[in-house]
């Protein structure tokens, strides 16, 4: 018995010392306050003196515990918190008496404890900062194990960043311990992981499809952008007759559609092969561009771009003919006027050049 409160004497003095940030805290605040009338036993042993109204502001949970009425009423009351390190107890008491965020070492040594911590004594404040903590902190090794943990506390973000990190680096993960562990004693965790994967598989496919499909909108919705301008302003080589052409001028912003609709448009003037409906391919290319920008053309009456005014007869003929072409140009207009809508609004400019490189869309050459 004596050999034992030798022993806890010796612990206190030496946690004592390494927890000073702790001590000077509750030293500090207890100028005001009365004296301790509470314990928190940690599992080494340690006895951590506290206030009960202190604990009991911060976290409901410790309230409920400090209210609870006792066998023994004279005795001292004690707390005990046991389960996790007695330095994770000694953060997370310094935490409830001063709310200050935890030191970086602290995190890293304890965050996960001061997770648990947290949720179970309902101290939302520092919940939020470990959940950061824990998410910086993780690793191939230990995302397994903080998934099952994320899961326990309730910490949804915390779950989906582990989700991810699984999903993405799986090959890794699968070679854990914490992998093999969870396979062994919870199959139903492991089902809902490559159940992830699976839809994060597919859903990149399915943003990947989007992002070509865009691309190839955006191209168009440039070159019906260079259509208009060759027929109102006129560009180097060509524009309307009553417009001289600029060619002593700089070439224009979209030069690479723009010169490859001045061809496009040159060689249709002159082709040969174009009365023979599909002769030419070239020529197809034109009259499909014509026909789109009829399709969303909303100025008809004053559009200089040629053959507008007849698409636009024949669009409503078929319109009365509930033809299915129609529906077909009229689906492909509103997406071009679409994929240039959620261009401009929803791009910054550093976005935008972020999309062009990821596409590849520097220097393509419209194949008109
Ligand atoms: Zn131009
Ligand atoms: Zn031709
Ligand atoms: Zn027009």
């Amino acid at each position: 018995m004596e050999k034992s409160s030798t022993h806890d004497t010796t612990t206190t003095t030496t946690t004592a010392v390494k927890t000073t940030t702790t001590t000077t805290t509750i030293k500090q605040s207890s100028r005001e306050l009365p004296e301790p009338d509470l314990q928190i036993l940690t599992s080494s042993g340690l006895r951590i003196p506290a206030h009960s109204g202190i604990l009991a502001s911060v976290s409901a949970v410790l309230e409920n515990i400090i209210d609870r009425p006792r066998k023994h009423r004279s005795s001292e009351k004690v707390i005990p918190i046991l389960g996790v390190p007695t330095d994770a107890v000694l953060a997370f008491i310094g935490f409830l008496y001063s709310s200050r965020l935890c030191t970086e070492e602290e995190m890293e040594k304890y965050g996960i404890h001061l997770l648990v911590l947290s949720h179970v004594y309902l101290v939302p404040q520092l919940k939020q900062r470990c959940v950061k903590g824990v998410g910086q902190g993780l690793t191939i090794e230990n995302v397994v194990d903080v998934l099952q943990l994320a899961r326990l506390c309730d910490a949804p973000d915390l779950y989906l960043r582990c989700m991810k990190l699984i999903s993405n680096h799986f090959k890794s993960v699968e070679t854990t311990e914490g992998w093999k562990f969870l396979q062994n004693h919870d199959p139903w965790l492991e089902l809902h992981i490559l159940q992830f994967i699976d839809e994060a598989e597919s859903r990149k496919k399915r943003r990947k499809r989007f992002r070509e499909e865009q691309s190839l909108y955006m191209q168009l919705s440039e070159a019906m952008e260079c259509l208009e301008h060759i027929c109102s302003q006129g560009c180097t080589s060509v524009g309307p007759y009553d417009v001289e052409p600029m060619i002593h001028k700089e070439p224009c912003k979209k030069f690479s559609t723009c010169q490859g609709i001045q061809l496009l448009i040159k060689h249709f003037a002159t082709c040969n092969k174009r009365v023979n409906q599909g002769g030419c391919l070239r020529c197809k290319r034109m009259w499909q561009l014509l026909r789109l920008h009829a399709s969303i053309c909303d100025q008809p009456d004053s559009c200089r771009v040629p053959l507008c005014r007849q698409f636009k007869l024949k669009m409503q003929l078929e319109k009365k003919g509930n033809d299915a072409n129609h529906a077909r140009w009229r689906l492909l207009a509103r997406k071009v006027v679409s994929a240039k809508a959620i261009s401009s609004l929803s791009q910054t400019k550093r976005k935008r050049e972020e999309v062009k490189e990821a596409l590849g869309y520097n220097g393509i050459t419209l194949r008109f």
